[in-house]
C-alpha cells in the first residue's frame, strides 16, 4: 500500500486553496462541504467559486501565492494550471509540514483523494494510488449503480437507533443479523420510498420482536439464473445472490453463478437431473415453505427464467398460500440465450414472424402437442427438455407438413464454455444428434432462422469479467 487511507475531520479547520479557476471551485466545494474555514489564494476568483465563499464566510486574498500563504493551515489544495506555482506551493507545505495536494501533479502531492460515492454519511473512497485515475472513476460508477441513492438515509437512521440496538441486542451474533434485516428489508424499504416515519416505525417494531428473542421475517426471491453465463445474470438477481442466507439451486444452474453467492450462504441443490433420482416438486415446495417460515431470506435459484417451463409457478403459489413474502426475478430464459450465443435470430421480417416456446419433456405432454399448428411455416419453434424425442419431434412435425428440409440447430450447453451448436435440416435430426452425441441440457430450434445463422460474429469482449463482478458484490457485502 503506497498511501495511507484516511478521512479527515476539516470542520472549523483552516485550509488553504490555491487557484480560482474552475477547478479549485471543485475542489473548494468538497472542502466547504466538510465544514472546512476556507481561504483561497488568486489573483481572481470563478464566479462560482466568489459565491460559493461568500455563502460560508471563507476569505479570499487577491494575489498571487506566497510561500508564507501555508502558515496555520492543517491542509493545502493547490489547483492552479501553472506548474511553477503548484510546485512553489508544494515546498512551502513540505517545509511547514502540512499535507498538500496539487491537483493532476503527483509529484507535488503530499496525499491524494479518492475517487468518491457519497451517500452521507456512508462515504466511499477509491484510490488506486495515482497508477490508474480512470479505473478508480470505472470502479466508482459501477459501485454508484449497485448503491441506492437512499442508503446514506438508511446510514443515518442506523446511526441514530445504534446505542439502543446495542443496549437491546448485547449479544454480537443476534445484532449482526437485526442489522443485516434493518439493511434489507422492510426498514430499508420504507426509506427508500422516502417514508422516514414508517421506517423508525419498522425498526422500532424488529427491535422489540428481536430483543423477545423472534428471528425476524423471512422471505424468498424466485430468481431467474439465466442459461449458464454469469454476465447474464440480472442486476437483481446479483443483489439477491448477496444478500440471501439460503441458496435452493437447481442442477442446471452453473458453478460460475453460484460462485457469485454469500460466501457464507448455505446452499442446497435439489435439482432434477434427466434419468436420475431427484427432489419431488411438492418436496422443494414445501423446502422453500419451511425455510422462509423460519425466518430464512431464501434464494430459489432456477436455471433461465423461473416461469418458464421452471415450476416457478407451483413454487410462488405454496409461497403465497402459507402467507410468505416472495419476490420473483426474471432471468434469461435458454431459448433467448443460446439463440443469442449460436448467433441464431428467433424472429424474422420475411422467416419467422412468431416464437414458441415448446416442452419436449415427457411422452405425455409430447403426445398433448398441437402438431397441425407447430408444422405451420413462417415461425421458429423453440424446445426444451427434448434431446431423448428428437425423433418423435421430426415424425411428428414432418407428417404434418413442415418440410423436412426446414433448418434446424441445436445448442448444446449454450452460453457455457462448453457450447456446442449443431446445424443441419429436419429431416436428418435424429441421425444429426445421435453423431455428435448430443446431451442434456440442449435447445433445439427449428425454423428458417436456424439457416440464417450468423456463425462468423467476431468475438467481442466481456463488458465485466466474472471476477469483477465477484469482487462487487463482495464490497455490497462489506457496506
Ligand atoms: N427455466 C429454464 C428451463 C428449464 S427446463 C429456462 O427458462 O431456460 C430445462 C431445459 O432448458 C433443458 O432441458 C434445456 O432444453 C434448456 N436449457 C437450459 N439451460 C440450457 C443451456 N445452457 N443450453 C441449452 N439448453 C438449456
Amino acid at each position: 500500500m503506497d498511501y495511507f487511507p484516511a478521512f479527515l475531520n476539516l470542520a472549523d479547520r483552516p485550509c488553504l486553496l490555491v487557484g480560482g479557476g474552475e477547478i479549485a471551485a471543485r475542489k473548494a466545494r468538497l472542502l466547504l462541504a466538510a465544514g472546512a474555514r476556507l481561504t483561497v489564494v488568486a489573483p481572481a476568483l470563478d464566479e462560482a467559486l466568489a459565491g460559493q465563499l461568500a455563502n460560508h464566510r471563507g476569505t479570499h486574498i487577491a494575489r498571487e501565492f506566497d510561500a508564507g500563504d501555508v502558515d496555520g493551515h492543517w491542509l493545502v489544495v493547490s489547483a492552479t494550471d501553472d506548474p511553477g506555482v503548484q510546485r512553489r506551493v508544494a515546498d512551502a507545505a513540505n517545509r511547514a509540514r502540512i499535507f498538500c495536494n496539487a491537483v493532476d501533479s503527483l509529484p507535488d502531492s503530499s496525499y491524494i483523494t479518492p475517487a468518491i460515492v457519497d451517500r452521507g454519511p456512508l462515504v466511499i473512497g477509491i484510490s488506486t494510488g495515482g497508477a490508474a485515475p480512470v479505473l478508480a472513476r470505472i470502479i466508482r460508477t459501477r459501485l454508484e449503480a449497485l448503491l441506492p441513492a437512499s442508503l446514506g438515509r438508511l446510514a443515518a437512521l442506523a446511526s441514530r437507533w445504534r446505542e439502543a440496538v446495542g443496549a437491546a441486542l448485547p449479544e454480537l451474533a443476534v445484532r449482526r443479523r437485526f442489522w443485516e434485516r434493518v439493511f434489507d428489508g422492510p426498514v430499508a424499504a420504507a426509506v427508500e420510498a422516502n417514508d422516514t416515519a414508517g421506517a423508525e416505525r419498522e425498526l422500532s417494531a424488529a427491535l422489540t420482536a428481536a430483543g423477545a428473542g423472534a428471528s425476524g421475517r423471512g422471505q424468498a426471491w424466485l430468481v431467474g439464473a439465466g442459461p449458464g453465463d454469469p454476465g447474464l445474470l440480472t442486476l437483481r438477481a446479483l443483489q439477491v445472490l448477496g444478500r440471501a442466507d439460503v441458496i435452493v439451486h437447481d442442477r442446471l444452474v452453473s458453478a460460475d453463478v453460484l460462485d457469485l453467492a454469500r460466501r457464507d450462504a448455505e446452499r442446497i441443490a435439489v435439482g432434477k437431473t434427466p434419468g436420475a433420482a431427484s427432489c419431488a416438486q411438492e418436496d422443494i415446495n414445501a423446502l422453500l415453505v419451511e425455510l422462509v417460515a423460519s425466518g430464512r431470506r431464501v434464494c430459489r435459484l432456477k436455471g433461465g427464467d423461473p416461469f418458464v417451463f421452471g415450476r416457478g409457478g407451483e413454487e410462488a403459489a405454496a409461497l403465497a398460500a402459507a402467507g410468505l413474502p416472495c419476490e420473483i426475478v426474471p432471468g434469461i430464459t435458454a431459448a433467448v440465450g443460446c439463440a443469442a450465443s449460436a448467433g441464431i435470430p428467433l424472429t424474422h421480417r420475411d422467416a419467422a414472424q412468431s416464437v414458441v416456446l415448446v416442452t419436449g419433456h415427457g411422452k405425455a405432454s409430447v403426445d398433448r402437442l398441437d402438431w397441425a399448428s407447430l408444422a405451420r411455416d413462417r415461425q421458429t419453434l423453440a424446445f426444451y427438455m427434448a434431446v431423448r424425442r428428437f425423433t418423435e419431434l421430426m415424425q411428428n412435425l414432418i407428417r404434418h407438413g413442415r418440410p423436412a428440409d426446414t433448418p434446424v440447430a441445436i445448442v448444446e450447453n449454450g452460453t457455457r464454455p462448453e457450447q456446442r451448436v449443431v446445424t443441419g435440416r429436419l429431416g436428418q435430426l435424429a441421425v444429426l444428434a445421435e453423431a455428435h452425441r448430443i446431451a442434456s441440457p440442449a435447445m433445439l430450434f427449428v425454423g428458417e432462422v436456424a439457416g440464417l445463422r450468423i456463425a462468423n460474429i467476431p468475438a467481442a469482449e466481456p463488458p465485466v469479467a466474472p471476477a469483477d463482478m465477484k469482487s462487487a458484490i463482495q464490497t455490497v457485502q462489506v457496506v
